[in-house]
């Protein structure tokens, strides 16, 4: 496949999206939330992006609605409606303002028998009710040892181009993690990240030139104030989806500023 140098064409801002997972408490989220407000109110050319659990979002919906930071949930229903016990539609997160959601991460993946089936219709879901979609792509560590990464994230991305259509790329996010990254402080190389966003972005440029421009390709998986500016500068890196550092508001504004650096 021609190797295509695409940072130039990717719009700016850059995006943060902190994923709280499930931590927080009403006191606790209070004063994380006033932190990141007046930490990173300066930012420009960097959106952030608060995913908190479900309960809390009306507390963000309150909290940012007059900041320059959005907010979304981690998980969405793959239903519109219905009887569906336990689950949260994607218009009832747009009623709490919610307008990213995270879809198909990991640790859903894994714990909760997610497949790519359901992942390609939560997104579709999200699409229908105005909420950007995140969604999240990234081998094991077996996977990777094997040499299969790319086979792995092409497969979970044909899951979602499959059912639908590249095109519908111009509107989401991609967030690659490698698995054997998150939570373990052992992030991936600049080498590692920057080879496979640049796959990602290719494989849908090869099918929809237009959403490869105007898709955002987030790194995640243990990035720090350390880490943060490397991968940030890295081609074809967007931003972050940040899980334990967004618990702490010094490190998350501190990677949110690495970022606003990086955007050009
Ligand atoms: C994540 O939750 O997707 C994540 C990247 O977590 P961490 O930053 O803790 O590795």
């Amino acid at each position: 496949m021609t190797q295509t140098n695409y940072s130039a064409l990717t719009t700016t801002p850059n995006l943060v999206v902190a994923n709280w997972k499930m931590h927080g408490n009403f006191k606790q989220n209070a004063a994380l939330l006033g932190d990141y407000i007046e930490k990173l109110s300066s930012l420009k050319r960097t959106q952030v992006v608060v995913c908190a659990p479900y309960p809390y979002l009306a507390q963000l919906q309150n909290k940012l609605q007059s900041s320059n930071i959005a907010w979304g949930a981690q998980n969405v229903a793959k239903n519109e409606f219905g009887a569906f016990t336990g689950e949260v539609s994607a218009a009832m997160l747009r009623d709490f303002g919610c307008t990213y959601v995270i879809i198909g991460h990991s640790e859903r993946a894994t714990a909760y028998c997610e497949s790519d089936d359901n992942i390609a219709c939560k997104f579709v879901q999200a699409q229908k009710h105005g909420l950007t979609p995140i969604l999240c792509v990234g081998e094991t560590l077996l996977e990777r040892e094997a040499g299969v990464m790319e086979l792995v994230v092409g497969k979970q991305l044909d899951a979602i181009i499959n059912l639908h259509d590249a095109a519908v790329f111009a509107t989401a996010v991609i967030s690659y993690e490698p698995i054997w990254a998150i939570g373990t402080g052992l992030a991936a190389t600049p080498e590692q990240a920057k080879s496979m966003h640049l796959f990602i972005r290719n494989k849908i440029a090869s099918l929809n030139i237009d959403a490869a421009h105007q898709l955002k390709i987030l790194y995640g998986g243990s990035v720090n104030p350390q880490n943060a500016l490397q991968l940030c500068a890295v081609e074809n890196i967007d931003g972050g989806l940040i899980g334990k550092c967004s618990l702490n508001a010094e490190e998350f504004s501190a990677i949110c500023h690495a970022a606003e650096a990086s955007a050009v």
